[in-house]
């Protein structure tokens, strides 16, 4: 543990070192089986008891209903941007995106490829700083469903909870899936590429309604199609092995802290550490509004950008890492997903404590 850093980088992000010291074990030689994990064909039994039990312990902790399969699938969040809409809408059909950050933009970007996209809510003209409150806007009567990015990465936004509506859900998770429990039968689709919160960079995981695999129009790719990988098992062809392993021993830590209800009440307290100290001072300050605060992801700016700059040295230099904010808005960016310890936001608020005392504004 000597040689590691408290690394806030926002994706690829943190894992529990526990499951990286065995990563590095098994990776070399599989439970024993002088085969290491990324040589072994994905057909093999060892290999399947991986999948099967990295789902089963996904059904458990998120309380995925039966009529719902868990898809392992490549292409990264983004591929789901132009997969759901490809899949789930069709020409002359509507779809609603609540525009929220840069992921709701390049969802909507996709989705006009394939159908009619409506766009009820925008924070886009007030820098992203919040998601919207209930009631704040309306749904088309005619939309197939409605997208929403459940945590905004970049801006530090989250919806509190889901949003209201009659229309079945559709959300990008990728930023703050099982960091809370989530009711996952109000969504016919529920997708999030792993590297934030769940594991390496390399898998996504597709959470989708059984009755939408039959809407694919005929003429959709193979690959492409969802039922094609919901038919096989994540297996119709070789699926990202080495991810999907490290995603089940992150799911295995995750349940033995307790799950989803136990790590909730650490995001919060590890969150509300870091918003006292900005909240205590002029010093900092956020960018997100304060009822549409991310426990995932806190940007905040400081006086000046010289100082931001020396604060994100100096920190670096005292082994905290991955502060510089998003080139989208600048300033800083503390990203503090499930596996990250509390220990490193307590040494990063004492850290800007002390910065704002040596750095006094002129
Ligand atoms: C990182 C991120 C993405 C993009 O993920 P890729 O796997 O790089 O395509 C999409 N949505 C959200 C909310 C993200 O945080």
């Amino acid at each position: 543990m000597a040689d590691r850093v408290f690394n806030f980088s926002p994706g690829p992000a943190t894992l529990p070192y526990e499951v990286l010291l065995k990563a590095g074990k098994d990776v070399v030689n599989f439970q024993e089986t002088g085969i290491g994990l990324i040589e072994m064909s994905h057909r093999s039994k060892e290999f399947i008891a991986v999948t099967d039990e990295t789902e089963a312990n996904l059904r458990d902790l998120m309380s995925i209903p039966d009529n719902y399969k868990v898809l392992f699938l490549q292409g990264g969040a983004s591929t789901q941007f132009f997969m759901i809409p490809m899949n789930l809408l069709g020409a002359g059909k509507k779809a609603s995106y609540l525009n929220t950050g840069t992921w709701s933009k390049k969802a909507i970007k996709e989705a006009q490829l394939f159908g009619e996209v409506e766009v009820p809510y925008s924070s886009e003209e007030t820098g992203f700083k919040r998601v919207p409150q209930p009631g704040e806007y309306t749904v088309a009567e005619n939309s197939e469903y409605l997208y929403y990015v459940s945590n905004n990465t970049i801006y530090g936004t989250q919806f509190p909870k889901a949003p209201e509506t009659e229309k079945m859900l559709v959300s990008d998770m990728s930023s703050d899936i099982l960091s809370r429990p989530v009711d996952v039968s109000k969504h016919g689709l529920i997708f999030a590429g792993a590297q934030k919160n769940l594991g390496p960079a390399g898998v996504t995981i597709v959470i989708i309604r059984e009755d939408l695999l039959v809407r694919t129009p005929a003429n959709t790719p193979t690959m492409l199609a969802y039922k094609t990988h919901a038919d096989k098992g994540s297996m119709f062809n070789t699926p990202p092995c080495f991810a999907i392993y490290v995603v089940g021993e992150v799911l295995k830590w995750l349940k033995q802290l307790g799950g989803v209800t136990v790590i909730e009440k650490m995001n919060i307290e590890k969150a509300n550490l870091l918003y006292n100290a900005i909240d205590a001072s002029d010093y900092y300050r956020g960018h997100a509004e304060k009822e549409s605060r991310s426990l995932m992801n806190i940007p905040f700016t400081l006086p000046s950008k010289e100082l931001e700059a020396k604060f994100i040295a100096e920190a670096t230099a005292r082994g905290l890492n991955g502060l510089k904010g998003h080139r989208s808005i600048g300033g800083c960016r503390a990203s503090i997903y499930n596996a990250f310890p509390q220990e490193g936001v307590v040494k990063l608020v004492e850290f800007m404590k002390e910065f704002e005392a040596k750095n006094p504004i002129a």
